[in-house]
């Protein structure tokens, strides 16, 4: 019986759904599992049930599986705290792993993100910041990282969401006790795309939101690669997998979207900026026409250092 924490941190809870999403294999290793701490599905507080604790508690496990980045001081804590209490650290999702779509505040710097959240946005009543000593919010840390960022990290599992059949695996491997036998691809979303490729563009750069050109009669497999029909599909620079292991075509790419790019970078040591230049250049597109290249191309990666504060021009 393997004990099991799951943790969320600046998590959306997609994550946590995509666990459940493992159907009728999660049915079959319940038995095998105990969840000691699973906040999105028990009632467990941190500082005992009535708030009577001074410490933070979570027991003693096997397998931390957390899923978010760190984004403030609480997140912290109790990352590190699952990392003290667990033999095998998980991060799930790609806000764990690279920092997900929560790192493109990055660029802004906290003082810009309250000034949008609290007094700028169109929707909202201006008025001041919270107050973080009445309410005990915790402070935000300078950026939001992925958990390496901070702790030591054994699995991986991108992707927002990643594809249950994923979890799944990276589970099975575990109560093998053999998590090195959990592999996941090195290959581009393009490598698993069955789209067709001339290797040259056939049409102008086109709004990610224009609809594609395809016969819906016939299968994604006819129609031509959404790169050279002018659509900036990242495919290119992200990591293979979102499909699953059955191989089917990537999940955008099935509902002739193209690829937001939300597996990641393909390796750790990627450049996918410079990578994603090329590929738009073997094409025939200018990347010059690229507007906001960082948050475009970073935008489930800003975590790791990738994207920082910059001064923005005032709105006007
Ligand atoms: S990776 Fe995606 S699904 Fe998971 S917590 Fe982050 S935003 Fe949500
Ligand atoms: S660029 Fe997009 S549509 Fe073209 S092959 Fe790659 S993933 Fe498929
Ligand atoms: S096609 Fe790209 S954005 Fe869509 S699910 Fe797959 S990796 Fe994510």
């Amino acid at each position: 019986m393997a004990r099991i924490i799951e943790e969320w941190l600046n998590s959306c809870s997609g994550c946590e759904i995509a666990i459940l999403n493992i159907g009728d294999v999660l049915v079959d290793l319940l038995p095998s599992l105990q969840f000691v701490h699973i906040p999105v599905l028990i009632d467990k507080k941190y500082y005992g049930q009535t708030g009577e604790g001074k410490t933070l508690e979570i027991p003693e496990a096997d397998v931390a599986i957390v899923s978010g980045g760190v984004k403030n001081e609480e997140h912290l804590e109790v990352l590190e705290m699952c990392r003290k209490r667990a033999n095998i650290l998980v991060a799930l999702g790609t806000c764990a792993t690279d920092g997900g779509i929560p790192a493109l505040g990055n660029m802004y710097g906290n003082q810009a993100i309250r000034d949008f959240s609290y007094r700028e946005s169109p929707t909202t009543v201006p008025g001041p910041d919270p107050d973080t000593e009445t309410y005990h919010i915790p402070a935000m840390l300078e950026n939001c990282g992925a958990l390496d960022d901070h702790v030591k990290v054994d699995i991986k599992l991108p992707g927002c969401p990643p594809h249950p059949d994923w979890i799944a695996a990276a589970v099975l491997a575990l109560l093998d006790g053999k998590p090195e036998n959990l592999k996941l691809p090195e290959r581009s979303v393009c490598d698993t795309c069955p789209t067709i490729r001339e290797r040259k563009k056939g049409g102008e750069l086109k709004r990610m939101l224009q609809t594609p050109e395809f016969d819906p009669e016939k299968p994604v497999s006819e129609m031509r690669c959404l790169l050279e029909q002018g659509f900036m599909c990242l495919g290119p620079v992200t990591r293979a997998g979102c499909s699953g292991l059955k191989g089917e075509a990537p999940r955008c790419i099935s509902t002739r979207m193209p690829c937001r790019g939300c597996y990641g970078p393909i390796k750790e040591d990627s450049k996918p900026l410079m990578d994603y230049v090329g590929a738009l250049a073997s094409v025939g597109y200018d990347p010059a026409r690229m507007l906001d290249r960082k948050g475009f191309l970073c935008r489930f990666n800003g975590a790791h250092g990738v994207l920082h504060a910059v001064k923005q021009p005032k709105q006007k």
